[in-house]
């Protein structure tokens, strides 16, 4: 075949969706101070260490994993106090289970809907899997525009709603009866996203006896499990024994399954860590309050979003002194000028903020 023909394949071959998508880009943070992906910044204490190392010896990684994962499903139920009749289904993170809704989902015509500026991954999912996407604007200090959403409902018909709780880029948790104003006017699911529960004071899982069309997503990759890849979806059986048809069957390893099911065993240890990281993100908060051209949103999450005149010049400069932060300028228009940091551990937030004093005069 003439070598023309070889690099026009993927052109002609693939569908127009994937040709128009720009990969999730990943900066490289070796070396840095590292908080541009709402990591939790502590290691493990050095006993857990060493009891995760002894099982992982003995971990029977020739075999394939408990594809229902029965061990790590019950030490989930036990943390998250699901009430009976909630069923369970795990995702490689929490983005393979976005994946998976949007693929249940996708009948020709089909919409997803969700708020901007919220995470990206929504859209990019409900476009790679054949999904109309509506991105319905939050107001100027990123709270819920209800009579919006109501309408834009009422026009879109979506089968699939995505309410990020709290919200990434903003922090903020959406005003709750909103929220319920919206699943109960959703013709279809609505799905809160609460990767960031463990630093927020509020939680749908209680709703979930109440609103059979909704669905809560979790995350514990904020929580000190980034590495392990491990996301839960929960609600009625009557949705998820569906949504278990599209899980491939070994999507969780058998070194997470043992792992994650150990960690949430010391689940005390973990919330003690998000606890640290809430104080943290106060003392932080005030920092970047109380420094000049700097406005900061409140946040009920692990990281904050804040607003400076030359976002660009201010991200290099941070990244000239070894900190890694997210530059969001130019995501979005409601992003004009906003960066994003993750709250990392005291020593991390103090190098941060005057790093950030010096970048910005
Ligand atoms: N939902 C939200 C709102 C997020 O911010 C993220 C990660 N940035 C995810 C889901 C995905 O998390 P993971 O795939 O690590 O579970």
């Amino acid at each position: 075949m003439p070598p023309t023909r070889i690099t026009a394949m993927p052109e002609r071959l693939l569908r127009k969706e994937v040709l128009a998508l720009h990969a999730y880009h990943v900066p490289p943070g070796n070396g840095m101070v590292k908080l541009d992906a709402m990591e939790n910044p502590y290691p493990l204490p050095p006993q857990l260490r060493q009891e995760i190392a002894r099982a992982v010896a003995d971990a029977a990684i020739n075999r394939y994993p408990d594809a229902s994962a029965l061990c790590l499903k019950e030490k989930i139920r036990a943390v998250t106090g699901l009430a009976q009749g909630t069923e369970l289904l795990l995702g490689n993170g929490s983005d393979e289970i976005i994946q998976l809704l949007a693929l249940a989902f996708a009948k020709p015509g089909a919409t997803l809907l969700s708020v901007e500026p919220s995470f990206v991954m929504y859209k990019m999912i409900a476009a790679f899997a054949g999904m109309q996407y509506v991105g319905v604007p939050l107001t100027e200090d990123f709270a819920l525009d209800l009579p919006a959403m109501l309408s834009a409902m009422e026009r879109h018909q979506p089968a699939l709603v995505f309410i990020a709780y709290p919200n990434n880029p903003s922090g903020n948790l959406f005003d709750a009866e909103d929220v319920e104003q919206i699943i109960l006017a959703a013709p279809g699911l609505v799905v809160v996203d609460e990767a960031y529960y463990a630093f927020a004071s509020a939680s749908f899982i209680p709703m979930l006896a109440r609103y059979p069309n909704l669905l809560v997503m979790r995350t514990f990759s904020k929580l000190g499990m980034a590495g392990l890849r491990l996301g839960f979806l929960a609600g009625s059986p009557l949705w998820l024994a569906q949504l278990e048809k599209l899980r491939l069957p070994y999507n969780i390893g058998v070194l997470t399954q043992l792992v994650a099911a150990k960690l949430l065993q010391h689940h005390d240890i973990l919330l003690q860590q998000a606890e640290q990281i809430k104080q943290d993100r106060t003392w932080l908060y005030e920092r970047l309050v109380g420094t000049v051209d700097v406005r900061a949103y409140p946040s009920e999450a692990n990281f904050i979003l804040f607003h400076v005149a030359h976002a660009g010049k201010v991200f290099e400069g941070l990244k000239q002194r070894g900190v890694l932060i997210k530059n969001l300028h130019g995501a979005h228009p409601a992003l004009t000028g906003c960066l994003r940091v993750t709250v990392g551990t005291p020593e991390e937030n103090e190098l941060f903020i005057r790093a950030l004093q010096e970048s910005i005069h």
